[in-house]
């Protein structure tokens, strides 16, 4: 089993903007894993918030590669040797999405069927960036001509204005609305503006507070919206604990470390009563089809990756008029390299 990798930067269709700040590009690392004549793929996506970047990613592949020894299909003790490398959860999540593709490549089937789970899931949501309240409202107009029916607002802009950037947003958009805060707001904040966005209509918050913040349970019990975690939520550690602070988790696979822990994480959050979203990073349609399989297990997806680039190298995952992302059913993730 040969491992090698390459770094792609993949374009944008408009600048990324969250509260922390703004990408014009997203920079991947594209893994592939080859055995005798079936090459798996995958897609690491670092997030510098997790300290991790396109350089952290290589050089934990440069030391990988011996980890995953001759049985693709072993996958938890590659898991377990790959931990003792070290932690770079978006490289072990692609080398794992490698993995499952190969598999399911050698073994002719879909990862979906592979793992014994549906292909239906639920309908995207598409994330507008923050900016001011107009702009936000001509984008989320932008992306409702797109076939974009359930949106995710960025907020967070340390201004004032959050509530008047959805109150914008509902004047021109009716669907489902939900907010991501990116851990930009403090306690009186949160208490002062997540009755407002009640009063719109939006579903639940994500991430309002910063991750380990003090306040998380006084939060949860006081707020009138659900409240999901992403920051506070890595890996299946993580989830007992944001049964305390929140009503539900959105798990990454970049996070997480790839497919099998995201489904851990699934039913530990269901154990505990917990909402459960899949959510992705900067992603090709490569990292997104690796996410899918795990969708159909969630209430909530947020895989828009993809739909945010100006040009996608990879082919295979449809965007299905009831607004989920759906990959073809070729063997592997069932995607396939374009440019
Ligand atoms: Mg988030």
């Amino acid at each position: 089993v040969e491992l090698s990798f390459e770094r792609v930067e993949l374009g944008l269709r408009e600048p990324f903007r969250i509260a922390r700040g703004v990408q014009h590009r997203f920079e991947v690392v594209e893994v592939a894993i080859t055995s005798g004549r079936h090459t798996g793929f995958g897609e690491a996506t670092p997030d510098a918030r997790f300290g991790q970047d396109p350089d952290t990613v290589c050089a934990y592949l440069d030391r990988a590669g011996d980890a995953l020894g001759h049985d693709p299909f072993a996958l938890d003790a590659i898991h377990a040797r790959l931990a003792a490398v070290g932690g770079q959860s978006a490289a072990v999540a692609a080398i794992d999405a490698a993995l499952h593709d190969l598999c399911g490549k050698l073994a002719g089937v879909s990862v979906t069927r592979l793992l014994g789970v549906s292909a239906d899931a639920p309908a995207t949501a598409f994330t507008i960036s923050l900016d001011e309240p107009d702009a936000m409202a001509r984008s989320a107009e932008r992306a409702a001509s797109r076939g974009m029916d359930r949106l995710k607002l960025k907020l967070g802009g340390g201004d004032g204005l959050d509530t008047a950037r959805v109150a914008a947003v509902r004047g021109v958009f009716t669907g489902p609305l939900q907010v991501d805060v990116n851990e930009h707001w403090d306690l009186p904040e949160a208490l002062d503006t997540i009755p407002r966005l009640a009063g719109l209509d939006v579903e639940f918050v994500e991430q309002p507070l910063p991750a380990g913040h003090r306040d998380g349970a006084a939060l949860k019990a006081r707020a009138d919206l659900p409240v999901f975690v992403d920051e506070d939520c890595e890996t299946l550690a993580d989830v007992a604990r944001c049964a305390e602070i929140a009503n539900g988790i959105n798990i990454k696979l970049a996070k997480a470390g790839g497919i099998r822990e995201a489904v851990r994480m699934v039913h530990a959050a269901r154990a505990l009563g917990l909402g459960v979203m899949v959510g992705c990073m900067g992603e090709s349609s490569l990292g997104i089809a690796a996410a899918c399989p795990v969708a159909s297990l969630c209430d909530h997806v947020d895989l828009d990756g993809n739909l945010l680039l100006s040009a996608d190298p990879w082919a295979g995952v449809a965007f299905t008029p009831a607004g989920a992302q759906r990959p073809s059913g070729r063997p592997g993730l069932g995607v396939w390299r374009v440019g």
